[in-house]
Parts: structure tokens; C-alpha cells; sequence
């Protein structure tokens, strides 16, 4: 029998990837804490919880045992006209945790959905209304996911290249900075009546290339924006769940969300699940007698049980205080990492909120053959068997909580190891 990773270039389509130039892909087997192990059973650690999702540690057995004892029980159910047990319980546990006054959960089975779900919630919820409000507003460089809507609030790169023009119109503000903030506020005020919503990753832009505002600017932003009536979705995709140190990163400003949206570490990263929130204001407005007034949205797999289950026995771990000592654990090594980086010669921006570090590195001729320091990261580091994605040159680690000291000093090895062999 081929490896696995022949007879998957022989049927896959992958995502993100130039199926031409890219290296086979590695085939992986099995995974425990924050190491997986390929079929040749070579151990990697999982420096970017498999693309942000993964929090507890892969195959953890609460996660596993609970998504088994679903899967015997009720594996799923249609969501319209029926309910079930896991949804009900998660969406109980869920609204008092998250920040502002969240009243109800509108339930998908991915990031991009929980996106589209609020910009429609926005949209509709002016319509129905009777007082229609026509543009959104996001940050430039803002990522928000891969179908059309969320993809039109998000930056314009290479990756929509090919869609741009059809993609609806969005205002992009820059982020907040001392310098910019009170052109910001302006803009808001004279566009404001018109402005249905602002969507926005609080305090960190993700995919964007891990980028990093301050809160107090940011909030002067979101005041602006409730003072005109815009109302302000939240994308906690990635920030939700304890990344940034606080369970959700709005905690960090006094301004509440209208709109929470969740999904990556919402299952602990074991099952596809989406959240949407919203306030009783928002859910009040498509209560009618008039049909038109009604949500139209759902999905096939809208609040899998399975999947609630799995979110269920993740938020067990997570309010554990042993998570919090983890998160603290991992934020305080980064901390002292970063001052490692900081006497390397070709790092710069170095930055850190909560369990995620990231820096740009500054040198762009990498070595005879190409000068593409993206693919030459990539080669680095699966040779060292360490996961890591570079965004573009920005090399960011984000790690499950649990993963150890130790094999948070084999990955700090391997980046130091990568910086002296490019200078
Ligand atoms: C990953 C991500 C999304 C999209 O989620 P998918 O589940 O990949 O569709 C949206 N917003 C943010 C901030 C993300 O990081």
C-alpha cells in the first residue's frame, strides 16, 4: 500500500495551496497534547493549533469521551421545529460568558457562516426596521473568512483577487492609532446614519499578519459607531476561548458588542461548529406576524449535536482554572522568549498578547535557489518537525494551552536556529 501522502496527491485538492509547487503533504495520524504523529511515526508539535482551533490538546479524552456518548445518543437532528439537549445546554452556558448583554445563539457549522449570519442579522435587522441602512464598515487588512459575504468585509489581497468585483462595497478604516483617531471618529460621525454595521477582530488581526491594536483608541472607535447606531459584530473566531489572555478579547474594552461571532477554538478544535449572538434588541426586530421578517438562513449541520457536545466538554476545560494557569504559563515563556528575539539581528515588531507571539523577520534574500522566505520557513520547519505557518514573513506561534514547557523551548530552539541560519 502508498503512504498516505501518495494517494493523496493523487485525489486531494487542498486548501491554500498551489497544487503544482507544493511538497507532498505530510500524513498524519494521530495526535496527543500538542503533538501530532505522522504515519511514519515521527512526532510534530502543533505550534499553530492546527490552524487556530485547537486549544486543550489534540484527542483529549473528556472532548473524545463526550463527542463518543453523543454520537451512541444523537448524532443529529434537524434544527428547524426540533431542538436537542447539547444545543440548548451550550447556548445557556454560552450567553452569560460572553461580553455584552448576548441574548440569543444563532447556531452554523463554521467561522465564514457565523460571519455571513451577523451580516445578514445587520442587514435585516435595519430592513426590518423600516429605517434601511446600506454600507458596513471593517478594518483594512481585517480577515473574516472565505465565502462571499465575509469575504467582501475582508482585505482585498491575492486571495479574492479573482472574485474583487463580486464582492459588495465595504469602507475600510485603518486601525486605530494615536495620530489617525480623531479622522477615524469624523469619518464615523459624517458616514453614520447610513452605516448598518462595523465588523471587527477585537485587538488582533489574525490571518491580517497578526497584527495588534490598542484597546483605549479602539474603544473611542466603538463609542463613535453606537453613537450613530452602528451596530458593532464582534468576530471572536480567533480571539474567543482565551487567546488574548482574557476569556474574550472585548473584555478588554468598556464598549459592548451587539454580535459575537465563534467558532475555531469553540470545540476545543474537534468538531465544525459557528456561533452568532446577538442583543434582544436585534432578536426582537424579525419577531412579526409578517413572514418577511424572518431570518432566512440555515445549514444542513446547523447545531450538530455532536458538535455542541464537543463545545460543551471544551468549555468544562476551559472555565477550569488549570486552563487559566496554562494560558498564564504559556503568555509568561513567550514573554521571556520575546527577549531572546529581541538580540536577534533580522527580527522586527515583536509583539504578544496572551498565548500568541509574533514578529516580522527582516531578511528577504534567503538563499541561491529562491528568495521566498515563506517557502523557505515552511521547509525549515517541517524538516525540524515543528508546525509553524508563516503569514508572509510574519512568524507568529499559537500553540494549544497545554502544550509543555519543554516543547515550547524545542520551538523557540527551532526559530532561533532559523534566524542565525538566515543572517
Ligand atoms: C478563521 C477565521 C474566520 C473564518 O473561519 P472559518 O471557520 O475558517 O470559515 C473568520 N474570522 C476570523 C477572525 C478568523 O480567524
Amino acid at each position: 500500500m502508498d503512504t498516505l501522502s501518495a494517494r493523496d496527491q493523487r485525489v486531494i485538492w487542498h486548501p491554500y495551496t498551489q497544487m503544482e509547487t507544493a511538497p507532498a503533504p505530510i500524513g498524519m495520524v494521530r495526535g496527543e497534547g500538542a503533538l501530532l504523529f505522522d504515519e511514519e511515526g515521527q512526532e510534530y508539535i502543533d505550534a499553530t493549533s492546527s490552524w487556530w482551533v485547537n486549544i486543550h490538546g489534540h484527542a483529549h479524552p473528556h472532548i473524545a469521551n463526550k463527542i463518543a456518548e453523543q454520537a451512541k445518543l444523537l448524532p443529529h437532528c434537524i434544527f428547524a421545529g426540533y431542538t436537542h439537549a447539547p444545543a440548548v445546554e451550550l447556548a445557556e452556558r454560552m450567553l452569560p460568558i460572553l461580553p455584552g448583554q448576548q441574548d440569543r445563539v444563532f447556531y452554523s457549522d463554521n467561522g465564514s457562516t457565523a460571519v455571513e449570519v451577523a451580516l445578514k442579522m445587520a442587514i435585516q435587522y435595519f430592513e426590518n426596521t423600516g429605517a434601511p441602512r446600506k454600507k458596513l464598515l471593517a478594518f483594512e487588512g481585517a480577515y473574516h473568512g472565505d465565502t462571499f459575504g465575509a469575504m467582501s468585509v475582508s482585505a482585498r489581497s491575492v486571495f479574492t483577487r479573482a472574485f474583487d468585483q463580486y464582492l459588495f462595497d465595504v469602507i475600510f478604516l485603518p486601525l486605530p492609532t494615536a495620530e489617525n483617531i480623531n479622522t477615524l471618529v469624523a469619518q464615523v460621525q459624517d458616514t453614520g446614519s447610513d452605516m448598518a454595521a462595523f465588523i471587527f477582530e477585537p485587538l488582533l488581526l489574525g490571518s491580517g499578519g497578526m497584527l495588534m491594536y490598542e484597546a483605549g483608541l479602539f474603544d473611542q472607535l466603538l463609542q463613535a459607531c453606537k453613537a450613530q447606531g452602528i451596530l458593532l459584530i464582534a468576530d471572536e473566531i480567533l480571539t474567543g476561548f482565551g487567546r488574548t489572555g482574557k476569556n474574550f478579547a472585548m473584555e478588554n474594552v468598556p464598549t459592548a458588542p451587539d454580535m459575537v461571532c465563534l467558532s475555531k477554538g469553540l470545540t476545543g478544535g474537534n468538531m465544525a461548529l459557528g456561533i452568532t449572538t446577538c442583543t434582544k434588541a436585534i432578536f426582537d426586530a424579525f419577531l412579526s406576524q409578517d413572514k418577511l421578517k424572518t431570518l432566512f438562513h440555515g445549514h444542513s449541520f446547523t447545531a450538530n449535536p455532536i458538535a455542541c457536545a464537543a463545545a460543551l466538554a471544551s468549555l468544562d476545560i476551559f472555565l477550569d482554572p488549570a486552563c487559566a494557569a496554562n494560558r498564564a504559563r504559556v503568555a509568561a515563556k513567550h514573554a521571556a522568549f520575546a527577549q531572546v528575539l529581541r538580540r536577534q539581528a533580522n527580527v522586527k515588531n515583536i509583539r504578544q498578547t496572551g498565548t500568541i507571539i509574533a514578529f516580522e523577520i527582516t531578511t528577504t534574500n534567503v538563499d541561491g535557489y529562491t528568495n521566498n522566505l515563506a517557502d523557505h520557513l515552511h521547509r525549515f520547519f517541517r524538516a525540524k518537525r515543528v508546525m509553524l505557518r508563516p503569514l508572509g514573513n510574519t512568524l507568529y506561534i499559537l500553540a494549544p494551552y497545554v502544550i509543555t514547557d519543554e516543547q515550547l523551548e524545542r520551538v523557540y530552539t527551532a526559530i532561533v536556529e532559523c534566524l542565525e541560519g538566515l543572517q
